[in-house]
């Protein structure tokens, strides 16, 4: 079945494309940082990553992280999970004991229990804004007005255990590589907008970018890359 030891060789690709798309977009090497989104994947594979060094995961469902990451974290104690798909509030008790950051929040009530249950544990998760920028993608806030309400919050200090950090989105799935650059630039520009607005949020990150167009991310501005298949292999749903 899967060989996993083709995964350090996998990531070493990733990495270095990673560094030719930062240079050719003129960015400073080593500002685009990598998550391995492990998502179906087993442990073992995951481990094989961890000893070649990574440090960042990805996990969309907070169930199969929960009963995978555990003992990663205890063996390779660097590595950070971040939770990227859509979360149910009664899963965030969980996500909170094993993340260190929620990249899919798209909600101010998700915000709400994600303070309730890190005030809890006394533990602080940075959190990024999922915004829906492209056609096909289900996820992410779509609404101006609902996003600023959670940042305005967020800046009066009402969640003191959550730390905003940026924005995430998902480009449609499509080859027509316009309209996914199109959906990037969307995020990028409101990004900068709403830093503008509020100045006292460090809203720096931009999570954008997956397998098939993490290069076009780099190119408009994308700080995280989370990329999957491409160094795991093809899921096995
Ligand atoms: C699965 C997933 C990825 C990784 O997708 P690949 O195409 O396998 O690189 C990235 N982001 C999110 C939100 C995902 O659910």
């Amino acid at each position: 079945m899967s060989s996993y030891n083709v995964i350090p060789d996998n990531l070493k690709i990733i990495k270095d494309k990673i560094a030719a798309a930062e240079k050719n977009a003129g960015r400073k090497p080593g500002s685009v940082k990598l998550l391995a989104v492990s998502k179906f994947h087993p442990a073992e594979a995951v481990i094989e990553a961890a000893k070649a060094g990574q440090i960042l995961f990805g996990e969309n469902r907070v169930q199969e992280a929960f009963q995978k990451f555990p003992p990663i974290c205890q063996k390779y104690p660097q590595t950070e999970l971040h939770i990227i798909g859509q979360l149910q509030t009664n899963k965030v008790k969980h996500a909170v004991l094993i993340a260190t950051t929620i990249e899919s929040v798209d909600r101010i009530e998700l915000i709400q229990e994600i303070e309730k249950q890190c005030a809890r544990i006394d533990k602080k998760i940075n959190i990024l804004f999922e915004v829906h920028t492209g056609e096909d993608s289900k996820s992410g806030y779509t609404s101006r007005d609902l996003l600023i309400e959670s940042l305005q919050a967020c800046k009066d200090g009402k969640f003191p255990h959550v730390i905003p950090a940026g924005f995430m989105t998902m480009a449609p799935f499509t080859d027509d590589k316009a309209l996914i650059r199109k959906s990037f630039v969307t995020l990028r520009k409101l990004a900068g907008e709403l830093q503008e607005q509020f100045p006292s949020l460090n809203l720096t990150e931009l999570s954008m970018g997956m397998s098939g167009d993490f290069e076009i991310a780099i190119e408009e501005g994308s700080t995280l890359v989370r990329v999957g298949t491409a160094i795991f292999g093809e899921r096995e749903y």
